[in-house]
């Protein structure tokens, strides 16, 4: 398969570093607040990159953190820790907080049929992780002390923007946010490794360090945990595109300072969710959440199926206009499969179901095209095969995109309308075939057929539908 490497700026062959086992890395939540489905579009897709790499036969080990200390208001150094300013708003300690807004964000996932990753650990766990790297680059000149603070120091690298040249972006960044400078700084972009000197005199989380009691930069946190349960190296580091800088490029020269050689192989990047006014946020406009979603009567897998038809390295704009537009997609996908017959005893046609397959995984091996593997969904409902395999290679790509395509569509079954005309001509069919009058029972058949009606026979009776 290809993917898109934001490190090389072109779709490479994915080839992982081991035959026996993919190491994923994904930035976890930072746990103050509820997600918004901007956030949420960033782990649906790498959802989808998981499951997929499973479903080609790569066993995968996904590790994810979950940010529950460290992390300020700007993605930089600066303004207030987000951890404290959400436990001052709720009147909560940082740790019912963190607590709290994990549950609800995997309460999110489980709704929208994210996996939880194998490995989830919060930032809290691994101070000692942090203070052993962040050790060695003291000693070995990458990192210094200044003002209490330990920082790491930018200018020792050969290249410090790995992903782009942000330089002059950057700046621009600093002028908007007001971020105040932060003298100790010997270089613009060094950044915070471990804090003692705060200025947060009510941090609420400290731990002993050889440098005093404090507590880490948000961008350790992600090279110690993914170091601890991943070892010296990773195939896949994964992430929304705004942590690409500063987060991403932090992660990375701390790590390779640190490691003495490359560290993560492919680099993979959802673009932003915008709505009809800009980029989603927390603080703009309506605060879009899955809660949200239902409250105004949507399945979140409704919300799955919207960001599945674009691609993952375009910004999708939400609007409820536009998820009204996946919901009726999603109600004629569903109606159709719904009218498969789940009865049907035919065996499956493998070589129709292989060719199926095929256009599947083409879509999805070109940069993971969930647009086109939507699209292959369709191809299924138009073949030319008997339903059996048309069932099977739904559930097959299903266990990709995770629509629950099939079990929706049985529930359709179910609460199949009620017609008494309709009912009253299948129990005569049954009677009829309860008196072994065959040829009664073939004669109500065809006549429901003629309808458009067509029954089955299942251990709980005779079901029927419209065609
Ligand atoms: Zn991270």
């Amino acid at each position: 398969m290809y993917l898109y490497n934001t490190l090389s700026h072109q779709k490479e062959e994915f080839v992982p570093n081991h035959p026996d086992v993919v190491k994923m890395y994904t930035c976890g939540p930072t746990v103050y607040h509820y997600a918004h489905i901007g956030n949420l579009r960033t782990y649906i897709m790498e959802d989808v990159l998981e499951k997929y790499l499973r479903y080609r036969g790569y066993p995968v080990k996904r590790v994810m953190n979950i940010t529950d200390v460290g992390h300020l208001a700007s993605d930089g150094d600066t303004g207030e820790d987000k951890m404290l300013k959400g436990a001052k708003r709720e009147n909560k300690s940082v740790l019912d907080i963190a607590q709290f807004y994990t549950d609800a964000f995997f309460a999110d996932c489980k709704k929208l049929n994210i996996k939880r990753p194998d490995v989830v650990e919060p930032a809290t766990a691994c101070i000692g992780e942090y203070i052993r790297i962040i050790e060695k680059l003291l000693d070995t000149g990458y990192a210094y002390l200044a003002g209490g603070n330990v920082y790491f120091d930018t200018a020792k690298l050969e290249k410090y923007y790995v992903f782009y040249d942000h330089d002059q972006e950057d700046l621009a960044v600093g002028v908007r946010e007001g971020v105040e400078e932060d003298g100790n700084k010997r270089n613009k972009n060094d950044f915070v490794l471990w804090f003692t000197k705060s200025k947060f005199e009510d941090q609420a989380l400290k731990w002993d360090s050889p440098w005093g009691v404090g507590y880490p930069g948000w961008h350790i946190e992600c090279s110690g945990i993914s170091m601890k349960h991943l070892g010296q190296d990773l195939d896949l580091h994964c992430g929304g595109i705004d942590n690409a800088f500063p987060h991403h490029t932090n992660e990375i020269a701390q790590s390779e300072a640190y490691l003495g050689h490359k560290w993560c192989k492919y680099w993979f990047h959802v673009h932003h969710l915008n709505t009809e006014s800009g980029k989603m946020s927390k603080s703009k406009g309506e605060f879009l959440t899955v809660s949200l979603l239902e409250k105004k009567g949507y399945d979140p897998l409704t919300y799955r199926l919207f960001c599945l038809q674009s691609h993952y390295r375009r910004n999708l704009v939400f609007s409820w206009e536009n998820l009204d537009n996946a919901a009726a997609a999603e109600e004629r996908l569903l109606s159709r499969i719904a009218a498969l017959d789940p009865a049907d005893q035919s065996p499956v046609d493998q070589a129709a179901l292989a060719a199926l397959q095929a256009r599947f995984t083409q879509a999805m091996d070109a940069d993971l095209n969930t647009s086109l593997a939507v699209t292959a969904l369709y191809d299924v409902l138009k073949a030319k095969t008997n339903d059996a395999t048309k069932l099977a290679a739904l559930a097959d790509m299903d266990r990709v995109l995770s629509l629950d395509l099939l079990a929706r569509a049985a529930a359709r079954r179910e609460t199949q309308e009620t017609d008494p005309e309709i009912e009253g001509l299948v129990a005569q069919r049954t009677k009829a075939k309860q008196e072994k009058n065959w040829a009664e029972a073939d004669r109500i058949r065809d006549e429901l057929k003629a309808r458009g009606i067509v029954v089955t026979d299942t251990p709980q009776g005779a079901k029927w539908r419209r065609v």
